[in-house]
This record gives structure tokens, sequence and C-alpha cells, in this order.
């Protein structure tokens, strides 16, 4: 111990001195001030060892250095409760294996005296990490060191805010070599070690769990990075955030300039891309809580048949906590589509051209039945017409050839309705639908479909109530014919028991209202939000008795759509069914035809 450290007994010693002169007079000496001060030099010392040492082997160093000005002593053992338990042995000089195996039992004996659960000299053996200094590491242990017996030792508890963390063991060769004046100091010391200890630990841990995440993040960036999807992330005013790498491919192709932190809302007013409202708009879907999915954004032109077209679903993001009610944003998922659409455009335009090829054998099949038919009911009413009984003359004559030519008829005609729905589909998915607008009344189109209908129908009487017929509409009369005979095929196709069909006509402000009423099956629950898509019935066995490809209500709607009106359906309080569309009386904009 070097000179300017005072002995435990000098410090008892002192501390009496100063008792006795606060009690009385508080006169300092120069002796007495000098002895503080050094006091105080050397804690303060000791201190900043410890203040600074940012790691383990620092403290362990600091350690050593604070004890080594106490004593002299072979090792200093570190003993860390926690798990895995650790012990650092420090020796002043290369140990015998022997010395160590006894320390390791002292340290045993002394730490189940003190509070720790209990161990084995085994297990603590294999938690022992040698903390030799670089001097030690010598190539062959010189002769007579450490190879004793341990003649003195010393246990001090490290305890951390009055926690017993782990212990501190000296030992020595020597026998008394651990001063029992110097106990107190020994302690202070041992609590500083404790606390410096206790910081490197908490000091490891955190950056322990900042790796962890840093690690998780790097990964999480990695997946994220390598999704075949683009992946889009905002915040809570919409703006972009961050996007993937195939998010930026994606986009790239739409030539718009993404810029963080601008809410999609303001780079619609400096952006002439027409999609871009619509992402705009599922984003602020999501940002109400709400979750998009499934929509298509078509967002340019492709080398393809087809544009670029994306498909993306949208959720809000709610941050881990879960205490703010509205999201901190949101994340969507874009998938491009192209491909999908380029096949089904393929799929369509084969139907499109076989439909076309089909058209025309079935318009002359068509003509040429109508032809036979006149023909025939001619040459029968001829031989029906005797002067005799002149009254039967008009009268249709009941024929078993005509009966079967009028099948004939009446089924060219459904083929030929399927035919134009499948023509019709390529140009309803692609948007192509033109309208031929001209000016009409709608009663005279519902007569005569009513009146083609009622020809094929023998179960069913169909009724027209015609409730207003004052005002020509503008509109495409083959088209509006086409939605009523689909109507009404459906209407007597899902009634196979036959009763009633009426046809009714409103006028509602601007638009008219055409509603057909049924008797039959009705539309059951689970076929309520899908009869309007296409080829809905593929997938729907319970109605495979009834013939049909599901396509006449999606072009119906296309067409009712077109004309800027609606089309839905109700069931029937009794039984049957009842569909209505609306058709204003002039379009929306009459396209040029
Ligand atoms: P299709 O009749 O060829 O199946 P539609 O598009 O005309 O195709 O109709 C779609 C589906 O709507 C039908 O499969 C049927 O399930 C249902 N549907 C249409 N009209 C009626 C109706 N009047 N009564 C009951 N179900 C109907």
């Amino acid at each position: 111990m070097e000179s300017n450290v005072p002995s435990e007994s000098q410090v008892v010693e002192r501390e009496k001195s100063t008792d006795s002169m606060y009690g009385s007079s508080p006169v300092f000496n120069d002796e007495r001030l000098t002895t503080i001060r050094q006091e105080m030099e050397y804690l303060n010392t000791m201190g900043k060892r410890f203040v600074a040492a940012f790691d383990r082997f620092q403290v362990h160093r600091a350690l050593l250095a604070a004890l080594r000005d106490l004593y002299s002593f072979s090792a200093c053992c570190i003993f860390l409760k926690g798990d895995p338990l650790e012990l650092f042995i420090i020796p002043s000089y290369p140990l015998s294996a022997s010395f160590l195996e006894m320390m390791i039992q002292r340290i045993v004996s002394a730490a189940n005296v003190i509070d720790f659960p209990h161990i084995e000299a085994e297990q603590l053996a294999s938690s022992a990490y040698l903390d030799a200094p670089d001097e030690l590491a010598l190539p062959h242990m010189q002769e007579g060191w450490g190879g004793g017996e341990i003649g003195s030792s010393l246990h001090i508890p490290l305890t951390v805010e009055n926690r017993i963390m782990g212990m501190l063991s000296l030992f020595d060769e020597r026998r008394d070599t651990f001063n029992t004046n110097l106990l107190q100091l020994t302690t202070m010391i041992a609590d500083y070690a404790a606390v410096a200890l206790e910081n490197v630990r908490l000091r490891e841990r955190e950056n322990a769990l900042w790796r962890q995440t840093e690690f998780e993040r790097q990964r999480l960036e990695l997946i994220i990075g390598s999704m075949a999807e683009g992946l889009l992330i905002t915040d809570a005013h919409g703006a972009i955030t961050s996007l993937n790498q195939s998010a930026q491919h994606l986009l790239a192709q739409a030539n718009i300039n993404f810029q963080t932190d601008v809410p999609l809302h303001q780079l619609i007013s400096t952006s002439a891309a027409d999609w871009l409202p619509r992402l705009a708009e599922i984003v602020d879907q999501a940002l109400k809580n709400k979750l998009v999915t499934n929509q298509e954004l078509t967002i340019g032109e492709s080398d393809e048949t087809v544009p670029i077209t994306l498909n993306i679903s949208a959720a809000p993001l709610h941050d881990a906590s879960g205490i703010a009610k509205r999201p901190i944003g949101v994340v969507a998922v874009l998938n491009d589509v192209t491909s999908i659409k380029q096949v089904e455009r393929l799929k369509d335009d084969f139907v499109s051209v076989v439909s076309h090829e089909l058209r025309t054998p079935l318009t002359a099949i068509k003509g040429y039945t109508q032809h036979l038919v006149r023909r025939m009911e001619r040459r029968l009413r001829k031989a029906h017409a005797t002067p005799e009984n002149s009254a039967l003359v008009n009268e249709a004559p009941e024929s078993y050839d005509l009966r079967s030519l009028n099948i004939v008829q009446s089924q060219t005609e459904h083929l030929e309705r399927l035919v134009n729905d499948l023509l019709d589909l390529s140009q309803v998915q692609w948007g192509k639908l033109n309208l031929h607008y001209e000016t009409f009344y709608l009663a005279d189109v519902l007569a005569e479909s009513v009146h083609s209908a009622q020809a094929s129908a023998e179960l069913h009487t169909i009724y027209l109530d015609i409730q207003a017929q004052s005002t020509a509409i503008m509109a495409d009369r083959m088209r509006v014919a086409q939605v009523i005979g689909n109507i009404l095929d459906n209407a007597i196709k899902y009634s196979p028991h036959g009763g009633k069909v009426t046809v009714c006509l409103e006028k509602r402000d601007k638009e008219y209202m055409v509603s057909i009423i049924d008797e039959g099956i009705g539309v059951s629950a689970e076929q309520f939000d899908h009869i309007f898509e296409r080829f809905y019935r593929v997938h729907n066995t319970a109605i495979q008795q009834y013939s049909g490809i599901g396509l006449g209500l999606y072009v119906a709607k296309a067409i009712i759509n077109g004309h800027g009106g609606q089309i839905w359906f109700t069931n029937n309080q009794s039984n049957g069914s009842t569909f209505h569309f609306t058709l204003p009386l002039r379009p929306p904009t009459v396209p040029l035809a």
C-alpha cells in the first residue's frame, strides 16, 4: 500500500477526532486537512478508474489497481451471479492447476455461506475464465510460483442497491495477508467495482438487444426487399414513406416521381397519371381503418396488348402499443397482374372469334327456319282453307312439323342470344361496349320483348303493366331490348313450374324504372353478391339443372351502367324475385354515334 493511502485504523482514529472536533470547536489543522485531501484524492482516483472502465476487463483492471494499493496477493476472483454463472480469475502471476482448484473450492464454500444459490465446484469450474494480464502469458511457468497452498483468503459480497450480484475473492499463498483494518476500504472498493460491473452488464445487455433488433431489422429489410410483390408504405397523412424494390420497379413504369413525405393527394394535382386518384382513394380507405382488397389499377401502357395492370390490397397500420385508434399509416401490396390480364385477353379474344364464326351459320339457320315456318304455315292454312270450313283459314294450323320447327326457331334464338352474350363479353371486359343512341319509347320495346318471350313460354303468363309511356328516351334500343330479353329469359327459366311474370314500367323524375317480377325459385343468400359477376354459375352447382353460362346479367349490368342507369334485384316476400333497372331519359353525355 502506498504511503498516502490511509489505513483503516487511521480512518477510524480520524473519525473519532473529527467527531470531537465537530462536537466542540470545528478546528481543522493543516495535518488534518492534508489527510482529508489525501483520502479524497485516493477515492477520487479510484472512482475515476471505475467510471472510465467501459468493458468488464477494464473494470477488472481498475479493481486490481485499487486492491494492489492495499495488498499484494496471488489472485483476485470475481464471481457473478446470473444465468450463466461467471467466474473471472485474475492471477498476479502464473498459478498451478491445483491452486486454481483450491481457489474454486474456497469460492464455492464462501458462496454457499453468502446469499447464493447452491453451486457445485465442477459447475463453477466450467464457468471460469482466466483473465490473465498480458505479462503473464509466459511460455513456461517459473519454478516455485503459484504451486503452494492457499495461506489466506478474503471474500466480500459485491452488492448494488442491497442486492448481492456477486462476490469478490482474494487469495494469497502467504498467511495473514488481508489486514482486517483495511476491510472497510476493501468493501468500498468492492462496492465501486459492483456498480461498475452492473453498468457494464446493463450496457452489454443493451448492446445485445440493439444488435438483436438491428439483426431483425436487417432481416426484415432483406425479406421485404426480395419480395416479388411490391410493398408501399405510407404515413398517417397518406404520404409514401417507403417502397420496396419491386414497388419501385412497378411504379417506375408509370413514369411518376414519388417524392416521399408528400401526401398522394398533393401529388395528384401535379401529375397527369389518371390512376393516382384511385391509389390515393385506396390509401384513404385504409387510413379509415378499412381493409381494401384486390383493387385493379391500370397504370400505363405496355408492349403487350393489355396495359400494365396492378392488383392492390391495402391495410391500416397500427402502432405496436395499440393505444392510438387511428392508423399510423398504410401498408399496400402491389401485384403485377399484366400477364394474367394478357392470358384473359387471349381467352376473351378466342371466345369472341369463335362466337363471331358461330354467328354466321346461326344467322343462316335462323333465316331459313323462319322462312320454313312461314311457308309451312301458309301451306297448312291453304290445306285447311276448304270452302265449307272458311272460318279456319286465319287460325294457326296445328301440325307436328310446324311445332318442331317452332322449337328449332326458339332454340336458335336462344343460341343466338348466348353467342351474342359471348361476343359482348369481350367488349364489356375491355371497355369497348359501344352504345348507339336513338330516340324511342321504352313501352314499345317492352311490348315487343314480352310478345316474343310469351311465344316460347307455354307454362307462363306474362303481363305488361305500363304506368307511364308518354316520354321517349334516348338510348341504344337494341341493347335495351337485349337486357329486357335476358331478364325475361331468366324469369321464365328460374320459375320452372310456370306462373305469372309481370313487367312494370314506371317513370321516376328523370328516369324510367323497369321491374320484372317472377314467381320462381328466387336468389339464394350465397348467390346474392355474385349474380352480376361473369360466369358466376360455373361455381354454383345448385343451379346446374338450369341451362345457361352466367353471362346474361353481367352483360346486362354493363349495358345499363353504360347508359348511366342502375340494375339490382330483390327477393319477393312470397316467392320469386324482382329484377329492376333504371334508364335516364337522356344519357349523361351523349356520345357522338
Ligand atoms: P345464367 O342464367 O346463364 O346463369 P345470368 O347472368 O343471366 O346467367 O344469371 C346469373 C345467375 O343469377 C343465374 O345463374 C341464377 O343463379 C341467378 N338468377 C338470375 N335471374 C334469376 C331469377 N329470375 N330467379 C332466380 N335466380 C336468378
